[in-house]
């Protein structure tokens, strides 16, 4: 099977996990520091707090924005479900905002519209996370200029994007945004095995963020209610989790990092290759904005429905069938059967419910040599016919 998605594990990398084992701390060591500031530094942001996942780095990221009950938080229905989640866990409510034609991504117009009419009803957001889908950026300029306009605190959900570009500066540089949030899941662009990041350049973010990712804890005497009891002391003065990143996952970001770049052009490599054998086949290819270099964690097909034979189920079927491990992201989140439950309904976001019946993700990582995706284009072509 050629997968969608696969990590790239060098002798580098298992040498960091290596020498970790051999030290002193397996966590909590010198590792995730120096993890924060490599991608500090490569995405151009001040401040970068490690997490064991990008969920748990969202769930963090809301609550330091003073997200809670009583509040709302949007995102787009075209997304995993972790960017809708992490409100559902701060006890906000979760609404959608449906997604661009183009781009996939949610729509900049329709926020505007719904903001218009939010503010009517005096049920405005505290909180919208914009996810950058396949690795292309929302239409982060007018997002930002919307919430200023209507008052709300913007996350980027980079999950798919670390490596790429907006208006020819790095994602993650927050110039849109309160917080960014990356995941180093196996099948992104880089990994820590589990594992994610928020990064701000707002200082007060990214401390209540390290003290709700160790329990609400602290040993900053600077923080405390009162003077220390002694050195062994530490006073709790929130309430938080364990979300803390191990130095083995640290010690192999630090090492996955270096690669990023060669990661990223190899990705555009493949998608210019993809771009250029698939054109006269029945299918929507995906479409760049000039404003945007993507990190291309994705590379989504939509099939023309209405001038093939083939259904959408039937070619994804047949493309497994023959060995190409070809996936949808995503399920439309509002139709999902927690969600159902909480009053959504097929129906509420069309453009997110057309891309859902039409869009496949293609086999796309830095290793898929030239041979293989010939291969996912053969049989994508004999089906097609
Ligand atoms: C993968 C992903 C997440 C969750 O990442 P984890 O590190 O697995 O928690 C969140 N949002 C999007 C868009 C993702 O693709």
């Amino acid at each position: 099977m050629i997968p969608y998605g696969r990590q790239d594990i060098n002798q580098a990398d298992i040498d960091a996990v290596i020498n970790v084992l051999q030290s002193d701390f397996l966590t909590q060591g010198p590792k995730v520091p120096q993890f924060e500031a490599a991608v500090s530094e490569k995405v151009n942001a001040d401040y970068a707090v490690a997490t064991n996942s990008a969920t748990s780095a969202l769930h963090i990221a809301c609550l330091a924005l003073g997200l809670g009950k009583g509040d709302r938080l949007w995102t787009t229905p075209i997304t995993f479900v972790a960017s809708a989640n992490c409100g559902l866990y701060c006890g906000a409510e979760v609404d959608f905002v449906d997604i661009d034609s183009r781009t996939y991504n949610l729509s900049a117009q329709a926020l505007e519209a719904k903001l218009i009419d939010a503010e009517k009803k005096n049920a405005l957001p505290k909180v919208v996370v914009a996810v950058h889908l396949c690795g292309q950026t929302c239409d982060m300029e007018s997002i930002y200029t919307l919430s200023q306009q209507y008052g709300f605190k913007v996350i980027e959900d980079a999950s798919h994007a670390i490596g790429g570009k907006y208006k020819g500066e790095p994602i993650g540089n927050c110039r849109y945004s309160n917080i960014t949030i990356f995941s180093f899941h196996p099948v992104k662009i880089i990994t820590t095995a589990e594992g994610g990041m928020a990064v701000t350049n707002e200082k007060v973010l990214s401390e209540k963020m390290e003290l709700l990712r160790s329990h609400g804890i602290t040993r900053d005497p600077q923080r405390m209610t009162k003077e220390s009891d002694g050195p062994w002391y530490y006073q709790q003065i929130d309430l938080g989790f364990n979300y803390r990143m191990t130095d083995l996952q640290a010690a192999l970001g630090v090492s996955q990092l270096e690669r990023l770049d060669g990661y990223v052009s190899r990705r555009h490599e493949l998608a210019r290759r993809y771009n250029e054998s698939l054109s006269e086949l029945p299918l929507t290819l995906p479409w760049q904005h000039p404003d945007c270099y993507s990190g291309l964690h994705l590379y989504v097909i939509r099939l023309k429905k209405d001038v093939t034979t083939i259904t959408h189920r039937e070619l994804f079927k047949k493309l497994r069938a023959a060995g190409i491990g070809v996936n949808l992201h995503y399920i439309p989140v509002h139709t999902q059967p927690y969600y159902q439950a909480l009053g959504f309904q097929a129906g509420d976001f069309p453009e997110a419910e057309a891309y859902y019946e039409q869009a496949i993700s293609l086999p796309l990582y830095p290793m898929l040599s030239n041979d293989q995706q010939d291969e996912v284009v053969s049989r994508l072509k004999s089906f097609l016919k």
